[in-house]
């Protein structure tokens, strides 16, 4: 376990700065802060025990490959000027009254390192400002998503109960709503060797056969965020079949979008979508400030949720250089105990051992399964 103590703030040979926030917008900025400096130590907080933030609860479970960036963020935590502390929350205790762990406010860190960098992402789901949308039975993607990444704050969620035929409309048109649809539509088989949580596979298992998914948008293909990727993606599910009306295409087109659809990008995604939708029945963001001029952001909480994982890499690069800058031109009594790498190790650990036949990991959904694992030899 990583004890947390206070330390008088100090201007070293050796600057400390903190990363609050271990998703790609986190390792990230690590990265070339280690890379870029000879001298600086980064420690990397995150409110869960386990890092990675959204690799880990959001990305899908059968996107491995996207998962796989995992490895690189290992690697940055080779470095001997690396240590994590996690289980931390980062903040006021108003907005964390579940959190077992400790709770640093921001000022303290500042107080207690030479630069803090925030890369907490974007954690709040946007409200569906729609009659109903508090009825049983509507459930918010973040909720969802994270829910079948054994995320803990979504661990107890439920499906509701369907018997004969599984009838859903996933509202938006990017990457994250086709993700829940092809995890909706997708057979045993094709989420058996993924780290999808137990819970979530065997609810989704017991799913009619029959499930027919709207995926809804208000503008066209144009406008459509997801990429040709991921609607390809469905196509490929085995017992699955995408389809997409041609007259809903075309009643998306207006004379502006025509004009933008011209992109290269977006030319090659209508062709896509044009193809499958003649088969019949479808196919199977604070900056710099006085005494906070240490504080910087990295990732979603700078740019808002848009982009992939290696999106962050550009500005991960250039808040490593700000603070290095800023570094250019001071640990935390009485908090309580976090996780540290070593912890996350042995949880990883436990979690690889405990995997489904081919699966990578069970992945625990419960912070004190994680932290009992932490104790384990
Ligand atoms: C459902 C979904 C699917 C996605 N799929 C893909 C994909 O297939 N491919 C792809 O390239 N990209 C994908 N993305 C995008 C990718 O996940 C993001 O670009 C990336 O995770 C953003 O990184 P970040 O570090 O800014 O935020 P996050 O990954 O959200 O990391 C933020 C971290 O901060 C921690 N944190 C938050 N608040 C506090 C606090 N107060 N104190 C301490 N810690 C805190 C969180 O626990 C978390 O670990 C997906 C995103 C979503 C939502």
């Amino acid at each position: 376990m990583l004890r947390l103590t206070r330390r008088a703030f100090s201007s070293t040979p050796s600057p400390r700065v903190a990363v609050v926030g271990s998703g790609p917008g986190g390792f990230y900025t690590a990265k070339y802060l280690l890379r870029d400096s000879k001298n600086v130590h980064v420690t990397i907080l995150d409110r869960w025990p386990t890092p990675f933030g959204l690799v880990r609860y959001g990305v899908a479970p059968d996107h491995p490959e996207v998962k796989s960036v995992q490895d690189d963020f290992e690697e940055v935590a080779t470095s001997e000027r690396f240590s994590y502390a996690g289980h931390v929350f980062v903040g006021h205790p108003a907005d964390a009254p579940s959190h077992t762990g400790p709770v640093v406010p921001l000022n303290d860190l500042m107080n207690l390192y030479d630069a803090v960098v925030v890369a907490t992402g974007c954690d709040l789901a946007r409200k569906l400002d729609l009659p109903g949308a508090e009825l049983e039975g509507v459930v918010n993607a973040r909720a969802f998503v994270g829910w079948y990444n054994a995320e803990p704050t979504f661990s107890h969620l439920q499906l509701p109960d369907v018997s004969d035929q599984l009838r859903s409309v996933i509202i938006g048109h990017g990457n994250v709503a086709l993700d829940c649809a092809r995890l909706l539509a997708a057979p045993s088989s094709h989420l058996d060797a993924t780290d999808i949580h137990s819970t979530a596979f065997e609810a989704l298992q017991r799913l009619p056969s029959k499930r027919l998914i709207h995926v809804v948008g208000r503008r066209g293909a144009t406008q459509a965020a997801f990429t040709t990727k991921e609607v390809r993606e469905l196509t490929e599910l085995e017992n699955a079949a995408l389809v997409i009306d041609p007259a809903e295409l075309e009643a998306g087109d207006t004379e502006a979008s025509i004009e933008e659809g011209k992109a290269r990008p977006l030319k090659r995604k209508r062709k896509f979508l044009d193809q499958a939708s003649r088969r019949p029945g479808g196919d199977l963001r604070p900056g710099r400030q006085s005494r906070r001029a240490r504080l910087r952001r990295s990732g979603w909480v700078k740019r808002g949720p848009t982009g992939i994982v290696g999106s962050n890499v550009a500005d991960a690069r250039e808040t490593a250089a700000a603070v290095l800058e800023d570094l250019a031109a001071s640990g935390v009594a009485g908090y309580g105990e976090g996780t540290s790498w070593a912890d996350w190790r042995r949880i990883d650990g436990v979690e690889k051992a405990n995997a489904r036949n081919g699966a990578p990991r069970a992945k625990f959904s419960d912070v004190e399964g994680m932290l009992d694992a932490a104790k384990s030899s």
